[in-house]
């Protein structure tokens, strides 16, 4: 205190005047306050020592309200150890604690008759104690923090002039592990006031992303990441399970997995609300509540499903989303055409089918006996071709009946829900007689009057066979005579004939039941005269008679039938879309791996695939707003959908321009009837289409931040590498799905890639004609197909093995236009020039700062054989660790894209050339504007300099300095 009085004013105006703002701070949301002096009323109680030190005051700020604070100034006298230390400060589980003092300091200079010894910095330390009331701690036993010089040094004039210096220096005690600490101050003869002390830590403040909610995290030590669980909140469960991780600067980083809303509530912001009445959600996977299908109602909120209307049913494999249905009404027009024991029955489908498409016909037979009125059902005997239930086409061939019956068939229509229905089956009646023919297999011996007959029986006859009967006469005669014959036999001669004479023959059968029909007509002609029968007794002849011929005819026609009918219902099986319908169109519930991609191709109606696939959307819900660019097939807008009893949202829309061929337009939407396939978070999702007016548009969902080449192109070094990790995991994850199901892009590219205002990356672009015609990087090989050759691998290239393998190449690539910000691959290499030196082991070298595991990741995606390559499951789970660990990522790779040995002459004569070589072209008027106008006046320049002059990025700032640096180390081919 002895030099006190010598400068009277000095400690007055060692503190600058406080505004209230400054006094009442508000703080980061993501800074907790251990201690803060300018909260502190009465003493702070801390230790000084020696007594003639430090010394505590209250000053007032400007709204009168004391501040306590801390003051020396023993700057006469030499060899000065003046100590204070503060109270015990809880940690509060903090590794990482940040202390901010504000300060002033004198000039020793401004102070007149000052010895040498006057000093202009002091001293920080801390010890770590569990022990909250040490009344004595060693100075040995202190961690020095740092020695604090002030930036800001105030003079006398200063003083005089009032304008105060107020210093302000954070510094950070990392990896604390006890219960608390001490600080403490050295001065060693310095003019000081310490006018206010916080102590703080950083923690991620409580957030909810993606519906999971991440507590309130403190950061790590050592600025380690801490990888956090989020819970899913209120309503929602896991898809997958959610992560982030709180960096140590308390942000957020890399959100993975996510919940969604439970079924019976959907996603609104950051919550889940309950369906309204008339609507329900059936899977959590769908993201919002739909209005209840036709004939079916929800009463409740929350519903996962709308229950039918009374009459209206739904069958266990129906989905939610599908209207409540109802048996069909009876098939109509039942026509029969008999042949023989052989019926065939056609008619037209119901009027009403329910509707459903899946109505399919059931047959019943009855055989009558006594006029029709005692029935019984036919025996096993009887045959249905193709089959008797589950007929899909309105036609059945019924075969083996028995002859001379009366059969009556009932034909039912039947839908998914007829078992449902108590209603009785509708149904349409055919009744039917068969006939008994017999089928006259003729014996014949002839003579000039007699003539030998033999048949056969009928093949089922409904009885015991009790005669036969044959009935002749003379050819065209009939009308005029004819003679009736009868046996019990298969045989008859009938003699007294005329000789040279033509007669016709017919036979039939008769049962207890009575007489069956006629066989067909033979004619015969008797001998002009006594000869030698033709053919002996042992000679038969069999004669190819009309009802054979219309035996084999039938036989012909039922093994067509059969054939025909198996042969359609084999191609049917095969093509019928159904059965893949079944697993696609349940809304949009797909078990992630459990599915195999449909190529649009394998439908004979690619319409179809689009109507399977993709949902039409009303174009009056659509609004477009602003064009965001050209595809192949017209422009692409974004815009908004409303759709019915659903959130507006943000869109993205492709349209097809006007006067496109047929082709053209199938080549449009296939892009959507494969889009329409994938559900996944990296997937670009397909909202629907536009197919029933004009123009054709394809709605996606819409992606702020546009495709990522791009992207980074704009934020060149912007970004940490654990985001520049998590967009890739992004891709990875989405790639995985889509190899998972079989699916090969074969155009994957950061210019394919679509970011949203989340980071969060997306894998787009699939029309089928893409990579023939919409690149513009895909270039023609040799083979003739178009390929985007820098970022495809060899065998792709060379012979056009296109796999899940050639993706991971591509992916690789893209990895390295992520790391590089969206630098060309191969620069400006020729493609020829590419292949070439991809053939002889060239690999792209890691670009700048990019840490070892990725490069050593990339050249993994391009080892020369494929089955060497990772699988995308296993570039998911290295990026995982990688995460998790962000040591790992601090060993950089030890090279530039300066040491590209496509450039090996590599040489710049301006600052100009020199700018445009390093992607920094837009610096070139700040570099001349500063007065760089020559290579070798930039050799020395700081990132302070380039801060002055305006390059404020810290990308850039280091993008340049690096290379500067390689302008060093290779200074022979630099003409300066
Ligand atoms: P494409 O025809 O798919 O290559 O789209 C052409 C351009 O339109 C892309 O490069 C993007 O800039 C933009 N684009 C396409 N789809 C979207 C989307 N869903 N969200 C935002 N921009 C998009």
């Amino acid at each position: 205190m002895a030099t006190l009085w010598i400068y009277p004013s000095l400690l007055f105006f060692l503190f600058p005047s406080l505004t209230p703002s400054q006094a009442l701070r508000n703080y980061p949301e993501n800074e907790v306050t251990l201690l803060d002096t300018m909260s502190a009323l009465g003493d702070l109680g801390w230790e000084a020592y020696p007594a003639e030190g430090w010394e505590e005051i209250s000053v007032m700020d400007e709204r009168n309200t004391p501040m306590r604070s801390y003051q020396v100034c023993n700057v006469m006298e030499a060899s000065q150890n003046n100590w204070f230390r503060t109270r015990h400060i809880a940690r509060e589980g903090a590794q990482r604690v940040y202390i901010e003092i504000k300060f002033t300091l004198r000039d020793c200079n401004s102070l007149p008759g000052v010895p040498g010894t006057c000093k202009e910095t002091f001293n920080m330390y801390y010890y770590e104690s569990n022990n909250p009331n040490l009344w004595f701690i060693k100075e040995s036993q202190y961690i020095k923090i740092d020695t604090i010089a002030a930036d800001e040094s105030f003079t006398q004039t200063d003083v005089g002039d009032r304008v105060m210096r107020l210093n302000t220096e954070i510094r950070d005690i990392n990896n604390l592990s006890k219960k608390g600490f001490y600080l403490a101050f050295q001065d060693v003869g310095a003019c000081i006031a310490l006018v206010s002390l916080r102590v703080f830590y950083k923690k991620c403040p409580l957030a909810v992303l993606n519906l999971a909610q991440f507590p309130d995290t403190v950061t790590g030590g050592d600025s380690a990441l801490v990888e956090v669980r989020g819970s899913c909140v209120n309503d929602s469960e896991e898809f997958e399970a959610p992560r982030m991780y709180c960096s140590g600067d308390g942000g957020w980083l890399v959100p993975i997995g996510r919940c969604v809303c439970k079924p019976g509530f959907e996603e609104n912001k950051d919550y889940c609300q309950a369906c309204r009445p008339g609507t329900y959600k059936a899977s959590s996977m769908d993201a919002y509540c739909s209005k209840c299908p036709p004939h079916s109602f929800s009463h409740q909120e929350k519903a996962s499903e709308c229950s039918c209307e009374k009459g209206f049913y739904r069958a266990d494999m129906d989905p939610r989303s599908m209207a409540c249905t109802r048996p069909p009404s009876a098939p109509e027009n039942p026509i029969s055409t008999l042949n023989d024991t052989s019926v065939t029955l056609e008619w037209s489908p119901p009027r009403d089918s329910g509707g459903r498409g899946d109505v399919t016909y059931s047959i019943h037979c009855r055989k009558c006996a006594g006029d029709g009125r005692i029935c019984s059902p036919c025996s096993n005997n009887v045959h249905f071709v193709p089959r008797q239930f589950g007929l899909s086409i309105p036609k059945v061939l019924i075969t083996d009946l028995l002859s001379n019956t009366n059969y009556t068939f009932s034909v039912e229509a039947v839908n998914g829900v007829s078992d449902l229905s108590p209603t009785p089956k509708q149904l349409v009646t055919v009744n039917i007689t068969t006939s008994q023919t017999v089928n006259v297999i003729l014996k014949e011996r002839k003579s000039k009057d007699s003539i030998t007959l033999a048949w056969q029986g009928p093949d089922r006859p409904n009885g015991v066979i009790v005669e036969y009967e044959v009935i002749y006469y003379e050819k065209n005669q009939r009308d005029q005579n004819y003679t009736v014959l009868k046996t019990k036999g298969h045989m008859m001669t009938v003699e007294g004939l005329k000789p040279g004479t033509t007669y016709v023959f017919r036979v039939r059968a008769r049962t207890d039941g009575g007489y069956g029909n006629y066989g067909g007509e033979i004619e015969l002609e008797t001998s002009h005269e006594d000869m030698l029968a033709i053919g002996g007794p042992n000679q038969s002849t069999i004669l190819a008679v009309s009802i054979a011929g219309g035996i084999v005819l039938l036989t012909f026609l039922v093994a067509c039938f059969v054939v025909s009918g198996r042969h359609c219902g084999y191609i049917k099986a095969k093509q019928d879309p159904d059965e893949e319908k079944m697993q696609f169109q349940n809304g949009r519930v797909k078990l992630p791996g459990s599915r195999t991609y449909i190529h649009p191709h394998t439908y004979e109606d690619p319409n179809q695939a689009v109507r399977d696939f993709a949902k039409e959307i009303d174009a009056s819900t659509i609004r477009i707003e602003r064009v965001i660019g050209a595809g192949e097939f017209g422009e692409v807008c974004s815009g908004r959908l409303k759709l019915p009893s659903k959130r507006e949202i943000y869109v993205a829309i492709k349209s097809l321009k006007a006067g496109y061929s047929e082709k053209q337009r199938r080549d449009f939407l296939s892009e959507a009837s494969i889009m329409g396939q994938f559900d996944h978070p990296n997937i670009i999702r397909l909202e629907g289409v536009v197919t029933r007016c004009k123009p054709v548009m394809i709605i996606t969902e819409y992606m702020e931040n546009g495709s990522l080449d791009t992207f980074l192109k704009k934020h060149d070094g912007q970004f940490t590498v654990i985001q520049l990790v998590g967009m890739m995991r992004g891709i990875a994850s989405g790639m995985k799905y889509l190899s998972d199901m079989s699916y090969v892009h074969r155009d994957l590219a950061a210019r394919n890639i679509l970011v949203n205002s989340n980071l969060v990356c997306k894998v787009s672009d699939f029309g089928l004609s893409r990579v023939l015609e919409d690149d513009p990087e895909a270039a023609y090989t040799t083979r003739g197909g178009k390929i985007p050759i820098r970022w495809t691998a060899p065998e792709a290239i060379a012979y056009r093995k296109f796999t899940s393998a050639s993706d991971v190449w591509s992916y690789g690539i893209v990895m390295w236009e992520v790391i590089s910000y969206g630098e060309r691959p191969y620069w400006e290499m020729s493609n020829q020039d590419v292949i070439k030196a991809i053939d002889e082991g060239y690999r792209l070298p890691a670009p700048m700062d990019c840490p070892v595991v990725l490069h050593q990741l990339m050249l993994d995606c391009w080892e020369k054989s494929r089955s060497e390559r990772p699988k995308f499951g296993q570039i998911v789970n290295t990026l995982d660790k990688l995460i998790r660990n962000p040591n790992s990522l601090k060993e950089l790779a030890n090279s530039s894209v300066w040491e590209d040995p496509t450039t090996p002459e590599f040489s710049v004569s301006t600052v100009d050339e020199w700018l445009d070589a390093i992607n920094m072209g837009q610096y070139k008027d700040n570099f001349a504007n500063a007065g760089y106008v020559s290579l070798d006046s930039i050799l020395y320049i700081s990132m302070c300099e380039l801060s002055k002059m305006d390059v404020t990025l810290v990308g850039h700032q280091k993008k340049i300095l690096s290379a500067v640096q390689s302008l060093h180390a290779q200074g022979t081919h630099v003409q300066v």
